[in-house]
């Protein structure tokens, strides 16, 4: 049999996945400044290399993100209910119809004021702020509404529904 080297590297990478990752993680670690430095030093060949392995990889690259949004979506959603996904405000489950909300209203704002547009990996790495809430559509677009004034109609019936009961028990 000749000896593939390939294979056999290939083979190893598998068997050894987790002490890969730790050497090189261990690397990283030790080697931060010198790395910092490389990149420094390197950094129009990597952009380059960057931009050719993009154009290159299109597709994979479409799968890898996609996949990533996926993962994230889900942990952004997980966190801003609860574990529960759901619609904050009428519980709607279904995943395809809920959206990110600013609780005030000032997604424009926030948007300029952060310069891009807010992506799930932007949340992750600002440690989940607490203007997120998880609303689906419909309470979402009811919410927008100038004459409801930053509430959806379910919530101003349900204001309207406990005044009035609370003026029955007076009477
Ligand atoms: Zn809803
Ligand atoms: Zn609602």
């Amino acid at each position: 049999m000749v000896f593939d080297k390939k294979e056999y590297n290939k083979k190893y990478k598998q068997e050894n996945k987790e002490k890969l990752k730790e050497y090189s993680k261990n690397y990283r670690k030790e080697n931060k400044e010198k790395i910092k430095e490389y990149r420094k030093e390197n950094q129009k060949k990597i952009k380059e290399y960057r931009k050719k392995w993009n154009q290159e990889n299109k597709e994979k690259k479409k799968e890898y993100n996609k996949k990533y949004n996926k993962k994230y979506k889900e942990l952004v959603y997980n966190h801003y209910s609860n574990g529960v996904i759901e619609c904050a405000c009428c519980g709607e489950k279904e995943i395809d119809f809920l959206s990110l909300d600013h609780i005030y209203n000032n997604g424009a704002k926030h948007r300029k004021k952060i310069g891009k547009t807010i992506s799930f990996k932007w949340i992750m790495k600002n440690n989940f702020p607490p203007i997120f809430q998880l609303l689906c559509m419909n309470c979402n677009f009811s919410k927008g509404k100038r004459k409801n004034n930053c509430k959806c109609i379910h919530q101003i019936r349900r204001e309207e529904k406990e005044k009035r009961k609370q003026e029955e028990e007076k009477e």
